[in-house]
C-alpha cells in the first residue's frame, strides 16, 4: 500500500531556515519564524490552533498549507494497572498502537515503527497482521510528541524512557526510525536524552551493524528467545536469514565500536525454551559481550500456541543465570486487560 500522507507538507519537515524563508516570502514579521519553531519543537504543539501568539489569519494560512500533526485522531484505553494504550489513526486509514507504562514515579512510552510486521514471529500479535507499511519519520516523532503530552496530562510528569518495542521491526524501517529519533533527541529539537531511547530488534544483523558504523547513541535490545539455533528458527523466521553465528558476530562488532552493553530479551515459554539446557545455551551466548538479560513473561495472543513458563521453572532459569553472575531482570507484564502488553499490539486496520 502506498504511503498516503495528504499532499500538504508537514511543517515539522521544514528546517528553521525554511520556515524563515516562508515567513519572509509571505511578508510576515521575521520574529514569527522563531515563534513557530518554538511552538513546534519546544512546546510540542500538535495543532496550529495552539499557536496563540500567532495572529489568527496567519494560523489559518499555515493550516491550509501545512500539516501540524501526522496523527489524525486517537482512541485511548486505560488498564486497571494505570497503563494507557493509544490507537493512533494515520492518514490513509491505517492504525498503530503505542503504550504509556507508569511504574512508580516513572513513565515509559512504547512506540511503533511499522503498521504490522513482516517477520511473523509465532508468539506476536503484530506478526499475525503481516507487513502493511512503514511509518514515515513524522508519524514516528509525532507519535512520541503525543505520548509526551499525554504523560504530562495524565500522570503530571515528563516521559522518562522511550522503548521502540511496539508494532514493527525498527531495523527494517531504519532510515525513518533514526530520522525521527534524531529529532526527538537533538538539542535544537526536543532534547530528550538519547541514552533513554532503547531500540529493540529481533536480530536484523544489517541494522545492528549500521547502528555501530554510525555510532548511534541509542541503547540496543535484542529479542533472542533462544540461544539454540533450531528452537530460535522455529519461533522466529528471521533467524533463518540471520543465524546465531551472524548475530554473535554483529553484536561483537557493535560492542567493539560503541562500548555499549546490550540488553537481551528472552520470553520464557513453557516446555519450549525454559529448561536447564536453554539456560546453559543462553549463558554461553552471553559470554561473548557485556549484556543484561530481561526475562519477559509471555503475554497470550489470540492466535498463539505458546504458554507461559511455570513459576517454578522460571525461578530455576533465573537463578541459574544469576549464579553465573549475569545481570538478570525478571520483568512484570502490564496492560494485559487492554491488550497493551508486549506482543499484543495488533489494532485492526480499516482500509486493508
Ligand atoms: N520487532 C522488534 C520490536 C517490537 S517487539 C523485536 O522483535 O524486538 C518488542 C518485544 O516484544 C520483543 O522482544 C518481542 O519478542 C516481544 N514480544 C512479542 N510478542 C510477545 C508476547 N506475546 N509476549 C511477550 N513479549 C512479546
Ligand atoms: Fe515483528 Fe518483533 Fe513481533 Fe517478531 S516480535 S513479529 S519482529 S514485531
Amino acid at each position: 500500500m502506498p504511503n498516503t500522507l495528504p499532499d500538504k507538507m508537514h511543517i515539522k519537515n521544514l528546517s528553521f531556515e525554511e520556515i524563515a524563508d516562508y515567513i519572509s516570502k509571505n511578508n510576515v514579521q521575521a520574529f514569527r519564524a522563531k515563534q513557530i519553531y518554538e511552538w513546534i519543537w519546544k512546546k510540542r504543539c500538535v495543532s496550529f490552533n495552539e499557536m496563540t501568539n500567532i495572529p489568527a489569519p496567519f494560523r489559518e494560512k499555515l493550516h491550509s498549507e501545512f500539516l501540524c500533526n501526522a496523527i489524525q485522531s486517537f482512541d485511548e484505553y486505560v488498564s486497571t494497572d494505570g497503563t494507557r494504550k493509544y490507537a493512533f489513526h494515520l492518514s490513509g486509514g491505517n492504525i498503530i498502537e503505542s503504550v504509556l507504562i507508569p511504574s512508580g514515579s516513572r513513565v515509559t512510552a512504547c512506540i511503533s515503527t511499522q503498521v504490522g510486521c513482516a517477520l511473523a514471529c509465532g508468539f506476536c500479535a503484530t506478526g499475525s497482521l503481516g507487513f502493511i507499511r512503514n511509518l514515515d519519520a513524522a508519524e514516528i516523532h509525532d507519535q512520541i510528541i503525543m505520548l509526551m503530552n499525554f504523560a504530562k496530562e495524565k500522570y503530571q510528569t515528563e516521559l522518562d524512557n522511550i522503548v521502540v518495542m511496539g508494532m514493527g521491526e525498527p531495523m527494517l524501517n531504519y532510515k525513518n526510525t533514526m530520522a525521527a529519533l534524531d529529532k526527538i533527541s537533538a538539542k535544537e529539537f526536543l532534547n530528550f536524552s538519547p541514552q533513554r531511547i532503547t531500540i529493540s530488534t529481533s536480530g536484523v544483523v544489517d541494522g545492528i551493524k549500521q547502528m555501530a558504523d554510525e555510532d548511534r547513541p541509542y541503547p540496543l535490545a535484542v529479542s533472542l528467545h533462544s540461544a539454540i539455533e533450531n528452537k530460535r528458527k522455529a519461533m522466529m523466521p528471521v533467524a533463518k536469514k540471520y543465524p546465531l553465528l551472524k548475530l554473535t558476530e554483529a553484536l561483537t562488532y557493535y560492542v567493539a565500536k560503541t562500548h555499549h552493553r546490550i540488553t537481551i530479551e528472552y520470553i520464557l515459554f513453557d516446555k519450549i525454551n525454559d529448561a536447564m539446557e536453554d539456560a546453559e545455551a543462553l549463558a554461553m551466548f552471553c559470554r561473548n559481550f557485556p549484556v543484561k538479560i530481561n526475562i519477559i513473561p509471555y503475554n497470550s495472543t489470540s492466535t498463539s500456541i505458546y504458554h507461559k513458563s511455570r513459576p517454578e521453572n522460571t525461578k530455576k532459569f533465573v537463578d541459574f543465570l544469576k549464579n553465573k553472575n549475569i545481570i538478570v531482570n525478571l520483568r512484570t507484564s502490564k496492560g494485559g486487560d487492554i491488550q497493551a502488553a508486549c506482543g499484543q499490539l495488533a489494532q485492526k486496520q480499516r482500509n486493508t
